[in-house]
């Protein structure tokens, strides 16, 4: 694709290419914009020979068995999760827009794993934090001095009558978000690359409508529908890998939320709405919850203002309802406050459990207000590593995370608004405008994140 600089922005190549070389690539997975990302080489360790327990090999998983390793020496590491592959999520919405294939978000979870760690191939069954032990569905029960969970967050289609998982890549529906973890699958990203194709086709011979659904419960990658919306328009355009015929004329978008906001950050949200403005072929519908979809009908129906309300389409972007995993949400390390019902309890800042002191969490799992995002779980590692080392000593916890999270909006091809926040709001790396849409960022997470990701991030180096 050839790259083009837009004429407003300040940034030429030679003061990006100094960006590259400076730590580009550390701030699409959390620059450091806490205290505990600049303290990371005098990080504590520990010589104690406890037994600690990570539960999860997705990305908070993985990193904290390699910080861990590294941290505590001594300690016997053991890791219990089922994927034999490690998927980076990221990369599912690159797929999706023909420019990566499945593969290259995939490695096998052995050749991430660094030596002497013990990997149970296993799912925990239950947590038991008053014995210090879990369960398992091989292994029976496991016991642990530190626990640290990393279960990430599970799609819950049933939220939505008359859809299920496998209605996806039927009917017109797809979801960029959809994968099994455990199986390392992302049959998602496939499925949308050839619905865009669909669209674009059908688009070639008649007027074709096009509904994007979100739902009403926290997601992971808050990007990643808006980038779907934005790129598969861009695509109509004739601007996608391959030049092709403007068909967008013919595509009529609708996107319908449950919230008014496009991004919890008022500035980011007010640029958001204006790609949309511009692009004049999407209607928005706010304060829409999804509630059913008849598949053969092309039916959505949703919940708005106390009424029920039908739209017609004749495709159809789902990003399923999360929740915390069941496991860890009928467990006593669980919040019950009604808002973040399931979601795992922990200081927001030491990210410890406030009744369990041997029991940490990383990663889409936690109960937080702020985003979940695979930058925020980088951010997250640094205080786990230094936090859990310092209670392993006894000695106070050193590290506080901010909330720094990272959404790389994907614009259209070639261009990114890089909205990095932390919990008081925009928290920008370098002194850029975070509101503006660049091809160095679109540059940088394309080529560089991903090798970032499997070859710094979860090795612990980043
Ligand atoms: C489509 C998409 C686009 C995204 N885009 C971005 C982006 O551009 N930038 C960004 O920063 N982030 C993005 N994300 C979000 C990012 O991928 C996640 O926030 C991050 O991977 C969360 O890491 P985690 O460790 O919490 O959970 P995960 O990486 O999801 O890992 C959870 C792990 O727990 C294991 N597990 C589950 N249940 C059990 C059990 N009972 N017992 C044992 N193990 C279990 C799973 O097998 C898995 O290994 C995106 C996500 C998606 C889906």
């Amino acid at each position: 694709m050839k790259m083009s600089c837009n004429k407003n922005e300040k940034l030429n190549r030679r003061e990006a290419m100094k960006l590259l070389g400076i730590g580009g690539t550390s701030l699409f997975l959390g620059a450091g914009s806490t205290a505990s990302a600049d303290t990371k080489l005098s990080a504590p360790s520990s010589k104690k020979e406890a037994n600690i327990l990570i539960a999860g090999a997705g990305t908070g998983g993985m990193l904290t068995v390699a910080r861990l390793r590294r941290a505590a020496p001594n300690a016997k590491i053991t890791l219990i999760s089922p994927n034999s592959v490690h998927l980076y999520q990221s990369g599912q919405v690159y797929v999706a827009a023909g420019l990566y294939s499945e593969f290259d978000n995939k490695r096998k979870t052995s050749d991430l794993l660094p030596k002497n760690v013990n990997w149970m191939k296993d799912k925990i069954t239950a947590f038991d934090p008053d014995d210090n032990t879990v369960q398992t569905e091989k292994n029976g029960k496991v016991s642990y001095d530190y626990l640290i969970v990393a279960l990430g967050c599970e799609y819950d289609f049933s939220m939505i009558d008359g859809l299920e998982a496998s209605d996806i890549g039927e009917n017109g529906i797809a979801s960029v978000y959809l994968n099994d973890l455990s199986e390392g699958t992302s049959k998602g990203a496939i499925i949308s690359k050839m619905w865009m194709r669909s669209i674009q086709r059908s688009a070639g011979k008649k007027k074709v409508k096009v509904l994007f659904a979100d739902p009403d419960t926290p997601i992971k990658g808050e990007g990643a529908s808006l980038d779907m919306l934005f790129l598969c328009n861009d695509l109509l355009k004739g601007n996608g890998p391959k030049k092709g015929q403007d068909v967008q004329q013919n595509v009529h978008f609708s996107l319908a939320r449950p919230e008014e906001k496009l991004f919890r950050i008022p500035k980011i949200d007010t640029v958001l709405k204006k790609e949309i403005a511009s692009a004049k072929n999407i209607d928005t519908h706010f304060e829409y919850i999804l509630t059913a979809v008849d598949t053969k009908k092309k039916v959505a129906t949703f919940f708005h203002k106390g009424k029920s309300e039908e739209i017609t389409y004749d495709y159809l972007h789902i990003t399923p309802p999360m929740r915390s995993p069941q496991v860890l949400a009928q467990s006593k390390l669980a919040v019950k406050d009604v808002k973040m019902q399931g979601w795992m309890e922990v200081d927001p800042e030491t990210l410890q459990h406030p009744k369990y002191k041997n029991v940490f969490g990383i990663g889409d799992i936690l109960a937080l207000k702020t985003g979940k995002s695979g930058g925020a779980v980088r951010e997250q590692g640094i205080v786990i590593q230094d936090n859990v080392t310092a209670q392993m000593e006894t000695i106070p916890l050193p590290m506080k995370y901010n909330g720094y999270s990272v959404v790389p909006f994907k614009t259209r091809y070639g261009r990114i608004i890089l909205a990095e926040s932390d919990k008081h709001g925009l928290a920008p790396t370098f002194p850029l405008d975070p509101t503006q849409a660049r091809w160095i960022w679109w540059e940088i997470d394309l080529h560089l994140i991903r090798r970032a990701y499997f070859d710094l991030m979860m090795r612990g180096m980043m």
